[in-house]
């Protein structure tokens, strides 16, 4: 029987009730289509980039819980769980691509140093935390304490792009990794045990490979990712202030622009912002 990977729809989440890690995280990739998500829902297509992703990160979900149970992964079943995932989507990857990053996957040196019994996926965490409000967020993988350095309790994020990530990108994901190390955190009590975040990435280049970053959970970490988490939570209160009674709403808080281009939007063309953005890029 194919396993079925479910992930919650996103998109139903109002950061006014609760702030999610995808909303924060949109908020620095275009402060606009973060606003927009609040004044003005709308769905959205998923591009094959992000349908790829969805998919591999089923398929992983299923051969991690085969190697949480000390059995040996059965690519076909994640492969299953992983067209399952993304069918009806507009965009769908290709079926062979997703296959070869999930075989990879599963021969991967990564995959087989890692002491896997114990191992949580997919926790659902929703946390009230102190002079933010509540928090909610899925990590990807949480890895058993009691590891050895340097995956010590490791929160993994399982990614798939185009380029390798840098060295440092877990060390500084203040607002993915150190959101959830800070969650994550908020569960325990002293003394803490270590803690680390990384991505694993299945880099997709000519000669597509997975890719390990890793970085321990420092206090500096979690200090930035509270006060990064706590800004957006103060500019959707400023947000609701400024734009109480007026008869047409403007954002004036999110004020990041598009980092990533406009064209997978579904606030294009029709956003003043995406003019700007093409002009000051001219
Ligand atoms: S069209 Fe571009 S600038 Fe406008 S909301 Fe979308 S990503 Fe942001």
């Amino acid at each position: 029987m194919t396993a079925l990977v479910v992930r919650d729809d996103l998109s139903k989440r109002d950061p006014r009730r609760h702030l999610s890690k995808s909303f924060i995280a949109q908020t620095h990739n275009c402060g606009q289509r973060a606003w927009f998500s609040i004044h003005d829902p709308r769905p959205w297509v998923a591009p094959e980039k992000v349908t790829f992703g969805s998919a591999v990160d089923a398929g992983v979900e299923v051969i991690v819980k085969a190697l949480e149970r000390g059995e040996q992964p059965d690519v076909n079943d994640a492969w299953d769980a992983a067209r399952l995932r993304v069918d009806g989507e507009t965009n769908t990857p290709n079926d062979l691509e997703v296959f070869a990053a999930l075989a990879s996957f599963a021969e991967w040196s990564v995959v087989h140093e890692v002491h896997w019994p114990g191992t949580v996926t997919q926790p659902h965490i929703r946390l009230e935390l102190d002079g933010i409000g509540e928090v909610d967020a899925h990590p990807d993988l949480l890895l058993p304490q009691g590891y050895e350095d340097p995956r010590v309790g490791t929160i993994v994020d399982i990614k798939t792009g185009k380029a390798a990530k840098p060295a440092n990108a877990a060390a500084t994901s203040y607002t993915e990794l150190g959101l959830y190390a800070l969650l994550v955190r908020e569960t325990e009590k002293p003394p803490y045990p270590p803690m680390s975040v990384a991505y694993w990435t299945y880099v997709r280049s000519k000669k597509p490979w997975w890719q390990e970053v890793v970085a321990p959970v420092t206090p500096h970490l979690l200090s930035v990712a509270r006060h990064r988490v706590a800004a957006v939570a103060r500019a959707i209160e400023a947000d609701a202030l400024l734009n109480d009674g007026v008869t047409t709403p403007t954002n004036s808080v999110f004020v990041a622009p598009p980092r990533f281009g406009c064209s997978d939007c579904q606030y294009s063309p029709d956003c003043t912002w995406a003019e700007e953005a093409q002009e000051e890029a001219a």
